[in-house]
């Protein structure tokens, strides 16, 4: 039994008997599938029910139990016999095959590694700043529902990310509580000589080492690397003190120790890995030491080994801006990238270049979007939007390739759709849909929502309406003792908000392009809408601001004053230190969700999908995820679908956002029907549930992400890496031969004639010494509207007498379009090769067209 940390001492005086009950319970209380199978919440209330209300964290409950309290649940039946229970079923969750093995059990698909700087699971492991974290949490959790074997690498951070409180003014202070490890569900995780494994990696000067700890999320492991190692410097023991804490050194530093550390560990654990994805670019440095070992396994170059390994990386982008990218200057990269260079083979120079648009630009910094994108096999977006905001983005590094054809493709985000339902919602779907309803494809759900009447939705809404202004109240009393206010006003903080009153949500990160003051653009027009005597609505927001960021501050001070106002202070609350936890309630109990980013900069959003289970609309611009989701029928959209930059464009949209609520959503939700059903809104909330719901959940995107790209990847990975990898071998000299010749290519002239239904192209390139098989001659043409663009192979014809590599190519082309619209180019070709991710030379034809007359 591998027991954590703290349990050894706790155990030293424990009584021998009752070891065995604790193991047994840790066993559990330790795996983090709790936080979203509440088939333990009995189990653990029974423990001792006050600490599980106060903590909601079985490991918690249970390392402040005292020896008579253990001795009494031990002499109890009842207790051990739910806890037997509880162990069958967590190991029949464990073992069985689950949608990846019943589907998938041809695939030669042995495993993956996610890597990313954050992993929001749940408040017991508190590892995230905000919605990339989640992300990864709420993937992990799909990836245990569906049995794809998915390890996981990681950070840990001694203090995390900060918490929120703010002060007498509104304005936020930052606190940085200690993630005490001994106390957290996690594992070290020992070598066989039972010792603390450690993970060497040199920086300059010194070795640090970094410790491993293991959590456990069902039937995934988390691995987190830790420097804060007695053995390493003082200095070197603060690398994962923070997230996103210090500056641009630390934050290099970080990235190395995810990337080279995280790889390090994958070959220390011995672990089968085909697929390395990579959740955002700060963990791009792992598909160099992956090339780094392969290359010294197999005793080859670098340049081979990432060729015969890359297609094996993918790299998830989750920026909307060029500028959101983690860059490095060159002075930081020469410091710490010198002896890395050495170790992978490769001159300094070359390393640097890698991670940039133009290699040899001294001023250019050091870009791991770049890394990533130049040493993975395939990119991806978050959403179907955010997929072509990133061709725009990465199009730098395709010169000449239309925007279309840059290589990013798109997997829209999902919600961990059990971590997020409230427990109203969850007997509603358990009883329509079964309990392993997000265990396979989801694919019948829809209609069982369907079927649901009106009169179960709309007690749903109030159940869960009822437990958010309950949550509210705790939440603002303790808000307002922490922050001295006196007990009068405490006290007033049970009055607040009404269960019956149309409830609003607005809660994430303050910054400005989520513009989190637009409801706040009209402050009048907001204050009668709250406080309209029929038909009244009620506001709770909540978010933090980076600690840098001073607008955003002043946008949750105005937030702050505008709820004090006592007209209204009924009518609207801000939550301080939005954390999953209150996400839960939030999207819990919102009967609408509101999400105002300025497009296209929400790449995809995901809080807007948590309350899709829960019965909860969404009224949000058309950015992100409700660009591809939105439909009349389903919630309410701002904007129209485009970008703006003009000023004023805000108050355009502020004045959709009231309209809609005034005219539409506020009515629509007190009409209700003899019974005292609004049936129309019942109808969305239907439409919602069913449509939305399975579509933007974790589970469809952990199916599409496994389906999509590591399906393919892995082929490609293995059918490279086989037979001494001769595939990648021949690659590698195919791409420096093209390289090397490329300035060779010239073309000759280009006739077209007219014929039947559409043109012969006839077009001459002399190639040097670049073989014909080596490339493609195209006919291409820009998309014609909507649609994808044309590109048609030429055949190549006679060689050009006395020309070395000189031919003639020909395309007879059945169109409708003028011919001018298609130009010859030559691309890089091989049947092996991914084009143009691997290789991006590209050459136009260009020139005026010869026009033959003699057409049939
Ligand atoms: C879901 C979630 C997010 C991400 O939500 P957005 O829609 O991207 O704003 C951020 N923080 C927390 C705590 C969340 O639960």
């Amino acid at each position: 039994m591998k027991m954590p940390r703290l349990m050894l001492h706790y155990l030293q005086h424990l009584p021998a008997e009752l070891l065995p009950l604790v193991e047994q319970v840790a066993d559990l209380a330790t795996d983090l599938r709790w936080t979203w199978s509440h088939a333990g919440d009995a189990l653990w209330k029974m423990m001792d029910p006050q600490l599980w209300e106060q903590s909601e964290n079985p490991f918690v409950v249970l390392q402040n139990l005292s020896h008579e309290r253990l001795e009494e649940l031990n002499r109890s039946t009842q207790f051990k016999q739910q806890l037997d229970r509880l162990t069958e079923a967590r190991n029949n969750y464990c073992e069985c095959c689950g949608w990846f093995g019943d589907v998938h059990a041809e695939a030669k698909l042995k495993g993956i590694a996610y890597f990313s700087m954050e992993f929001g699971l749940g408040e017991a492991l508190p590892l995230y700043a905000g919605g990339l974290g989640v992300l990864a949490g709420d993937y992990l959790k799909a990836a245990s529902d569906l049995a794809v074997p998915v390890t996981a690498i990681g950070l840990l951070y001694q203090e995390g990310y900060f918490r929120q409180v703010l002060d007498g003014n509104g304005w936020q202070q930052e606190i940085y509580p200690y993630n005490d490890s001994s106390t957290l569900p996690l594992r070290p995780v020992l070598t066989h000589n039972g010792t603390w494994l450690s993970i060497p990696i040199e920086l300059p000067g010194r070795t640090v080492r970094l410790h491993v700890w293991e959590a456990q999320v069902g039937r995934v492991s988390l691995y987190l690397l830790d420097s804060n190692n007695p053995l390493n410097s003082a200095l070197d023991r603060g690398i994962t003190s923070k997230l996103y804490g210090g500056g641009e050194e630390i934050r290099l530093v970080q990235e190395i120790v995810l990337g080279i550390g995280g790889w390090r560990l994958i070959e220390a654990l011995g672990l089968a890995i085909d697929i390395c994805h990579l959740n955002e670019g700060h963990a791009a440095f792992v598909t160099l030491e992956r090339a780094r070992c392969f290359r010294e396994k197999r005793q080859v170059d670098f340049w081979e080994a990432l060729w015969a390994t890359r297609p094996g990386n993918i790299f998830t982008t989750h920026t909307p801006v060029a500028a959101g990218f983690d860059t490095f200057p060159r002075e930081l990269l020469a410091k710490y990238g010198l002896i890395y260079a050495k170790d992978l083979g490769v001159a300094p120079d070359e390393l640097v270049a890698l991670g940039r648009r133009n290699g040899h630009d001294d001023n250019e910094s050091f870009n791991m979007a770049y890394l990533a994108a130049r040493t993975c096999g395939m990119m991806n977006g978050v959403s179907r939007l955010h997929g072509k905001v990133s061709q725009g983005i990465f199009q730098d590094l395709y010169p000449h390739w239309p925007e279309c054809e840059v290589p990013v493709s798109y997997v829209t985000n999902g919600v961990h759709v059990p971590s997020w339902d409230s427990p109203w919602a969850d007997e509603i779907w358990t009883h329509s849909c079964g309990k392993d309803r997000w265990l396979g494809t989801a694919e019948t759900l829809a209609a069982e929502i369907n079927k649901l009447d009106d009169a179960t939705l709309w007690t749903l809404c109030g159940q869960e309406r009822a437990d958010l202004v309950r949550h509210a109240r705790q939440r603002l009393r303790l808000q307002l003792g922490q922050g001295g206010a006196e007990t009068e006003i405490i006290n007033q903080a049970d009055r607040i908000l009404d269960p019956n009153v149309l409830t609003l949500g607005f809660a994430r990160r303050f910054t400005a392009y989520k513009r989190p003051n637009l409801l706040l653009h009209d402050v009048e027009r907001l204050i009668r809408l709250l406080s309209h005597p029929e038909r009244p609505v009620q506001l709770v927001v909540a978010g933090k601001a980076h600690p840098a960021d001073h607008e955003g501050k002043h946008f949750i001070q105005q937030w702050a004053q505008f709820a004090a106002q006592p007209v209204i202070r009924n009518h609207v609350v801000f939550l301080e230190d939005y954390d999953i936890a209150l996400a839960q309630e939030l999207v819990q109990g919102v009967d609408v969700w509101i999400n105002t980013p300025r497009r296209p900069w929400e790449a995809s959003g995901t809080s807007g999908m948590k309350i899709l289970v829960n019965g909860g609309l969404n009224l949000s611009e058309l950015d992100g995820w409700w660009a591809e989701a939105y439909t009349p029928e389903v919630g309410w959209a701002i904007g129209d679908g485009k970008e703006h930059s003009e000023p004023g464009w805000d108050g355009v949209e502020a004045e959709q956002l009231y309209h809609l609520l005034e005219e539409e959503i506020v009515p629509m939700f007190y009409d209700r029907d003899a019974r005292g059903i609004p049936r129309a809104w019942v109808a969305r909330m239907r439409a919602s549930m069913a449509r939305l719901a399975p579509q933007f959940s974790s589970n469809r995107m952990a199916r599409e992400y496994v389906e999509k790209l590591y399906l393919p990847a892995a082929m490609t990975f293995q059918q490279r890496t086989a037979q001494g990898s001769v595939v990648a071998k021949e690659l590698r000299l195919w791409d420096e031969r093209l390289r090397r010749n490329w300035h060779q290519v010239h073309w000759g002239n280009l006739t077209v004639s007219a014929e039947k239904e559409g043109w012969v192209f006839e077009v001459q390139i002399y190639l040097g010494e670049i073989l014909p098989e080596s490339v493609q001659i195209q006919l291409y043409a820009e998309p014609a509207g909507e649609g994808v663009p044309v590109c048609e192979a030429m055949q190549r014809d006679a060689s050009i007498p006395g020309a070395l590599n000189g031919y003639l190519y020909r395309s007879h082309l059945r169109t409708m379009r003028p011919h001018t619209d298609f130009t010859p180019r030559c691309v890089a070709y091989h049947a092996d090769a991914c084009i143009p991710i691997e290789n991006n030379l590209i050459q136009w034809w260009s020139g005026t067209a010869t026009l033959s007359r003699n057409s049939p």
